[in-house]
């Protein structure tokens, strides 16, 4: 991390976007009169007493008395800290964030990483829908409850047996290769080499608040194989003790998220997804954390 965000630039940005445009990217607002409105996403009500002005660029609420400027809203909302809801902003906006004693960017490196994790969401999703192999996974999610369209929703996956269906996929020069063991999803063999991390596993895409995806978890068809249950190991980008599974999912299907059921495990979520309840998150393995819970 480099300097502070110049005062000046955080200036300059709050009259580059639109709050509007900002809330309304996660509440939709109705405009009444000179203003916009909506319930409020941060108590509960059947009338919306949650305005946003454009001229001003703030919201108030009158029920609760939540108000502040688009950061804000970001920093109350999403959970995101000062500098993240600053970065979210400026990219809205076309913006590279300076740092006194420099321009800051977000390490190139870290970026191919999230780049790269969703080629591989998207591999293992192709491969749910048409691997040979994948009628067994399809069977193991059906005798669970899972539909089709729950498995989209989720962008499950399917790993298939073998040692190098990742490998061939997108390790297609070492440079690849390299970039997919830093993310976790191939693993360096002792004498040379790698190999993919899941065979033969249903796939848990893991995105994180921002929609990025982090990691995966994934689980055995049969159940005496083990481990039962495997993550991505910690990496550059994925932190287990901070990401919570299905947070993304439950705000993108309710935007105002007033209340969440922590939970133990992938399965857990997507069981409660499709009888309805969409506001459960899981802890990935481990015990709850204070991050989780400021998450
Ligand atoms: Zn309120």
């Amino acid at each position: 991390m480099a300097g502070r965000i110049p005062q000046q630039f955080i200036d300059d940005l709050l009259t580059r976007i639109d709050i509007i445009d900002v809330i309304d990217s996660y509440v939709t607002l109705r405009k009444a009169g000179r203003n916009h409105q909506a319930r409020c996403p941060f108590h509960d009500e059947k009338t919306p007493s949650f305005t946003v002005s454009q001229e001003k660029q703030f919201y108030h609420c009158f029920g609760c008395g939540a108000h502040g400027t688009a950061i804000s809203f970001l920093m109350d909302y999403t959970g995101m800290n000062f500098v993240e809801a600053i970065e979210d902003l400026a990219s809205r906006a076309g913006l590279e964030v300076p740092r006194e004693g420099g321009v800051f960017h977000e390490d190139k490196n870290i970026t191919e990483l999230y780049e790269l994790m969703e080629l591989v969401v998207r591999f293992y999703c192709r491969q749910l829908r048409e691997h040979p192999d994948a009628a067994r996974a399809v069977e193991y999610l059906k005798s669970r409850g899972i539909d089709g369209q729950l498995a989209a929703g989720f962008e499950l996956g399917y790993a298939p047996p073998g040692w190098e269906n990742l490998i061939t996929a997108l390790g297609t020069s070492n440079a690849s290769l390299l970039r997919l063991a830093k993310t976790g999803m191939i693993i360096n063999r002792d004498n040379g080499g790698y190999y993919d991390r899941f065979r033969d596993r249903i796939i848990f895409p893991i995105r994180d608040q921002r929609g990025r995806a982090i990691g995966m978890g994934g689980r055995v068809l049969d159940n005496d194989d083990t481990p039962k249950y495997l993550n991505s190991p910690e990496t550059p980008i994925f932190h287990k003790g901070r990401e919570l599974y299905g947070l993304y999912q439950a705000r993108r299907n309710k935007h105002d998220l007033q209340q969440l059921y922590i939970v133990e495990g992938y399965m857990d979520v997507l069981a409660l997804s499709q009888h309805g309840v969409h506001n459960s998150v899981a802890t990935l393995g481990t015990a709850v954390t204070e991050d989780h819970l400021q998450q």
